[in-house]
């Protein structure tokens, strides 16, 4: 798979950026010990609108926003041509207020899952109908929000199909309503993410005996159904898998728009296909592989019959994974059973999957020396941790990398989707500042993306002050 990196070279924007970052950073934070006033404005960078690594922020979050502008005109210029095409980005993936608005504003829809993501998305400014709601477990009063709002939806199941008939109790609806298929085209190498498998949890299985006929009976019966959604991509599936499961649903679309113009006299009644996302993103090395471009080359070739319907499309991080940098630095440095061990405070709270699955989310480790340049030592087989308690928590585990010291910086590159953004608050590690910047020719800018989270905050999300009325624990003296 060939393919280009045309747009502006992230790997030198993040040089810059991170040699910026490490000129402005001290190891020691000036508000600590300083009294509680110092401190409030200082923890995890509150108030600053240029990044530093300190005490009190020792990760940030880092997001280049020429990479976010570019990824997303690859996406929209590879699909461009012919057909109507809705590029809903899917919240999950990067849900952050400003770089929301920033898609919306250039025109793309939002794919979203939860009643929280649904209002993150309309208060970022994304209009109703360019707005996809995919839940697989959407309540009464979320579909009924959701017909009353007028935002696309993709039903996962036939009591939910019940609940849409009940809500609207006769009437048509303005919203466009899809079925999330199943096509039960197979595994990926990542369990947890293969959503086309025989027994996925998603959508409904067309394999199945009479699944077929019991779906086309189901468009048939209510003209107002007129999209397909599938989402069979993901990291781990090919673009040949992707594209198979895309196929069959094709196919499902033209034979129910084959049956509704024969027994209904209807104009095609199908008119919309919801691909989903799911672009595998090389987390392996700078190169951007494979890209959007590629994918649609698949697509034309295996699935020509897509480009008569209009398309929606669902992409997360294939928009967002290389435009995003973990940076820490190490606290201490130790060598344990021959093993160095560079302790860090990036962990499980801004990486989860691969502290909990490292063997399907490996991720690059970039050594830097304090000044912000590559780190040059002999090179020992080192863990990379972070600061939870608990011993899984590895960035990285026996890798090979400079001998890495106290003070020295650590980037995470390609964590721009499913990482920081998407918060853990294990040992309550705050929720670390996330800065976008541009660092694409000479000065670094940066604008402020999410604040850290502040000591404040992790207390109130702490519960209630006590357990009342009841008492857990008798007072001595009492009977
Ligand atoms: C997660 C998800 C997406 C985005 O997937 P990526 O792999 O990030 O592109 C799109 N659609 C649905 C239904 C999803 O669940």
């Amino acid at each position: 798979m060939h393919s280009n990196q045309s747009g502006p070279p992230v790997q030198a924007s993040r040089e810059r950026v991170i040699k910026a970052v490490a000129k402005s950073s001290t190891r020691e934070s000036s508000a600590v010990g300083t009294g509680a006033d110092a401190t409030v404005t200082a923890v995890n960078g509150v108030d600053a609108q240029s990044p530093q690594l300190d005490d009190t922020t020792p990760v940030i979050g880092l997001i280049d926003l020429d990479q976010v502008s570019d990824a997303y005109e690859r996406l929209r210029t590879a699909f461009s041509g012919g057909t109507d095409v809705l590029h809903a980005v899917a919240c999950k993936a990067v849900p952050l207020l400003p770089l929301l608005r920033y898609y919306a504003e250039a025109g793309a829809g939002c794919e979203v899952a939860s009643p929280g993501e649904l209002d993150l998305a309309l208060t970022a400014g994304f209009a109703p109908e360019r707005i996809v709601f995919d839940s697989p477990a959407k309540t009464l009063s979320e579909l009924k929000r959701a017909v009353t709002l007028g935002v696309s939806m993709n039903i996962d199941n036939y009591e939910e199909l019940d609940r849409l008939d009940a809500i609207l109790d006769g009437r048509t609806t303005s919203a466009r309503v899809g079925i999330r298929i199943n096509p039960q085209s197979g595994t990926g190498t990542i369990g947890a993410l293969s959503t086309a498998t025989q027994t996925s949890k998603f959508g409904i299985g067309l394999a199945d005996a009479g699944a077929r006929e019991a779906l086309i009976d189901a468009y048939l019966a209510r003209p107002w159904l007129n999209q397909i959604h599938v989402h069979s991509g993901s990291q781990g599936i090919s673009l040949d898998q992707a594209a198979a499961g895309i196929e069959i649903v094709v196919e499902l679309a033209q034979e129910i728009n084959r049956r509704a113009a024969q027994t209904h006299g209807r104009d095609r009644q199908v008119t919309r296909i919801d691909i989903g996302g799911g672009l595998p993103v090389n987390f392996a090395g700078e190169e951007i592989t494979p890209t959007f471009a590629d994918y649609r080359a698949v697509l034309a070739a295996q699935v020509p019959g897509l480009f008569d319907f209009d398309i929606i499309t669902e992409f997360g991080r294939a928009l967002l994974a290389k435009a995003g940098t973990i940076l820490t630095h190490v606290e201490y440095a130790k060598t344990t059973g021959g093993r160095r061990i560079a302790m860090t405070h990036a962990g499980v709270q801004v990486a989860t999957r691969t502290a909990y699955a490292p063997a399907d989310w490996p991720l690059r480790i970039l050594p830097f020396d304090p000044d912000g340049n590559p780190k040059s030592a002999e090179e020992v087989p080192t863990d990379v941790a972070g600061p939870a308690c608990f011993a899984g928590d590895l960035l990285a585990r026996d890798r090979v990398l400079p001998r890495l010291d106290a003070g020295d910086i650590v980037a995470v590159p390609d964590t721009g989707a499913y990482y920081f953004s998407n918060p853990f608050s294990y040992n309550l590690l705050p929720r670390v500042p996330v800065y976008g910047y541009r660092a694409n020719q000479g000065a670094v800018e940066y604008a402020l993306i999410r604040r850290g989270q502040s000591r404040e905050e992790i207390l109130a999300e702490a519960g209630e002050p006590e357990i009342a009325p009841y008492r857990l624990v008798q007072n001595e003296g009492d009977s």
